[in-house]
């Protein structure tokens, strides 16, 4: 058993990129794992995550939560190996927030529609699938974690030196913790 702890900024984590993983049809039990671990930590009444990338659980790896909109609720799914293969000229700009910047809210501005490639932990395949608004946003967003970028990368110049006395608030409130650790040992499965 393992226990996941959050990484919040400025933890170096979050500037690593993470590689893709080798498997055929399914990623191995502790990635499997690890990604019900991730819902659970987005499903925590306390932080209500819409996404999460593997980088903020304290592991460079290349696996996400993606919250894709269902009527009025988020349908929180499992990704692996996820890569932006199109994105629209057409962008929108939104109120983003992100789990390792607590309280931080800035105007992001993302695609409205983009094609994901990745595996699905909802269909268990490996496949091509279209998304919008909101959804483009979350994917967009958790993919830039597993690419070692934050939001606040995305922003523009005057934001970024509104927000400095915000970022320096989260660095002092939510001192660097430990990575976890997870024996990842044998990555590749058939
Ligand atoms: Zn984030």
């Amino acid at each position: 058993m393992y226990e996941l702890k959050f990484t919040y900024y400025p933890h170096p984590i979050l500037r690593q990129k993470s590689e893709p993983l080798t498997f055929y049809t399914k990623p191995n039990d502790d990635i499997l794992e690890l990604i019900e671990n991730m819902k659970k930590v987005c499903k925590l009444p306390h932080l209500n995550g819409i996404g999460l990338a593997a980088q903020q659980v304290g592991l460079v790896l290349p696996v996400a939560i993606v919250g894709i909109p269902q009527g009025d609720r988020y349908k929180l799914i499992g990704v692996v190996n996820p890569k932006i293969i199109e994105i629209s000229s057409l962008t929108i700009v939104g109120e983003e927030g992100c789990l390792s910047f607590p309280k931080l809210f800035i105007p992001i501005e993302r695609p409205k529609r983009i094609i994901v490639e990745a595996w699905f932990d909802d269909t268990k395949k490996f496949e091509k699938r279209e998304l919008f608004d909101m959804g483009a946003r979350v994917a967009s967003h958790e993919i830039d974690h597993l690419n070692g970028i934050v939001f606040i990368d995305r922003t523009d110049a005057s934001t970024k030196i509104e927000i400095k006395p915000k970022l320096q608030k989260i660095a002092r409130d939510y001192p660097d913790q430990k990575p976890i650790s997870l024996d990842i040992s044998g990555l590749t499965t058939a």
